[in-house]
């Protein structure tokens, strides 16, 4: 590689690790004309690296040039940074030659908006179609679908990538206007809407017609910036929540604001808030897996998430009355509330206790954490007795349990 496509390569891979809506899951795209690579099966994208950014992708943007000025963004045009851009044949020859090196499992391609969106987005879907056409290429590709672009290319990107992505970035519309006021809700939610209905029909077509072609088949994300607007837990919970239902998101991320900006729109942070992203994370989770509604992780006078202990242990000490769960004979909905008993082990149990009573080692031996889940149950053989139900106590002795976790999180 010359010098100077390597500097390309060192600004332009710096500038995409702002962007963490890059997991690959969910794509089935199999390697069918003996071309090259397979996005199946082949151990894609779930490395990340210390602060949680996936590494395995050839992640980069197209250019840092933008023509845009959001407040809480590194590449935006009033920034003195060095800038560069990339052209089509350059990606197209880096993701090719890092696949065949068996550095990447992948291309994640993202970009500032050069000239307009349409100008943006068309080189991008240029990449993607010179390496599915050209190079046969079946490695996995997530390409940001830049708000603004037209259906016509939008398109195109469904056709060649394997999840597209819109970044929302922040959660409310008031203070986008305020931190980006060149940007609106409505460039974002056209193209969510528009890829929602081909990704839809799409998918039904697959169902009547094996031979259909796949449109962006791991479905859209989207990611949005934590602690770079006032919103509360409860209030980005909420959106993601609708992002999920209404628009069918495979995956809503969040990203804590890293201060890279001296801008008085935005709040003076030392470091990015990681236990509160994480902890986003956690009920995000929830949300999706655990039948947990949004407006149940937070309330109206704790509207943001306990830092200290995780989302499900703070939601079992609001309610106490849930508790405690009876393990032999509660239905699988209940058990899955139980801090410390995940989704396979809640399934485990239901199989289990149909050849017997289930106690206390029967729980240790599934894995469940019992150091979390003891203080909920009832009707289990156990050496632990609780006498009582003391939420206060109870949160204490799980915090110095989660405490080691959370100053792993603190080091980064
Ligand atoms: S449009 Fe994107 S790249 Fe440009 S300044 Fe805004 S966030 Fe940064």
């Amino acid at each position: 590689m010359n010098e100077r496509l390597r500097d390309k390569l060192r600004i332009l891979s710096d500038a995409a690790k702002y962007d963490v809506s890059c997991a690959s899951s969910g794509s089935n795209r199999t390697n069918h004309n003996k071309g090259l690579g397979n996005a199946t099966g082949m151990g894609i994208c779930h490395s990340y690296t210390e602060d949680g950014r996936c590494v395995s992708l050839l992640k980069i943007l197209l250019t840092n040039y933008c023509i845009y000025d959001c407040a809480y963004c590194v590449s935006r045009k009033s920034n003195d940074v060095k800038r560069a851009a990339f052209t089509v044949q350059e990606v197209v020859d880096l993701t090719i030659n890092f696949y065949r090196r068996n550095y990447i499992e992948g291309l994640f391609l993202s970009s500032g908006i050069f000239k307009n969106a349409d100008f943006t987005m068309e080189r991008l879907v240029c990449i993607a179609k010179k390496l599915r056409t050209e190079h046969k290429y079946n490695g996995y590709i997530h390409l940001k679908a830049i708000p603004g672009a037209s259906d016509e290319l939008l398109y195109e990107a469904g056709l060649y990538a394997d999840r597209l992505s819109v970044n929302l970035e922040i959660p409310s519309e008031k203070s986008l206007k305020k931190i980006a006021p060149e940007k609106n809700f409505k460039e974002v939610y056209d193209p969510m809407n528009y890829l929602k209905e081909k990704i839809q029909g799409y998918k039904e077509e697959k169902k009547q017609l094996r031979k259909a072609p796949l449109f962006s088949p791991g479905g859209q994300s989207t990611q949005l910036v934590i602690g770079a607007s006032p919103e509360t837990d409860r209030h980005i919970l909420s959106l993601s929540d609708s992002l999920y239902q209404e628009q069918g998101l495979k995956r809503v991320y969040y990203s804590g604001y890293i201060p890279v900006n001296n801008d008085n729109r935005l709040p003076a942070l030392v470091k990015p808030p990681l236990i509160r992203e994480n902890r986003l994370y956690q009920a995000d989770w929830l949300m999706r897996f655990y039948g947990f509604e949004a407006e149940e992780l937070t309330d109206e006078t704790r509207p943001n998430l306990d830092l200290q202990i995780d989302p499900k242990v703070s939601w079992a000490l609001r309610n106490p009355g849930f508790f405690p769960v009876d393990i032999n004979k509660d239905s699988y909905e209940m058990i899955l509330r139980v801090p410390g008993i995940g989704v396979k082990s809640a399934q485990m149990i239901i199989q289990s206790r149909k050849h017997g009573k289930i106690r206390e080692e029967h729980l240790r031996r599934m894995g469940i954490a019992w150091k979390r889940a003891k203080y909920f149950l009832c009707n289990i053989q156990s050496s632990f007795v609780l006498k009582d139900f003391h939420p206060q106590i109870i949160r204490q002795n799980l915090i110095s349990v989660t405490h080691q976790i959370n100053n792993q999180l603190s080091l980064f």
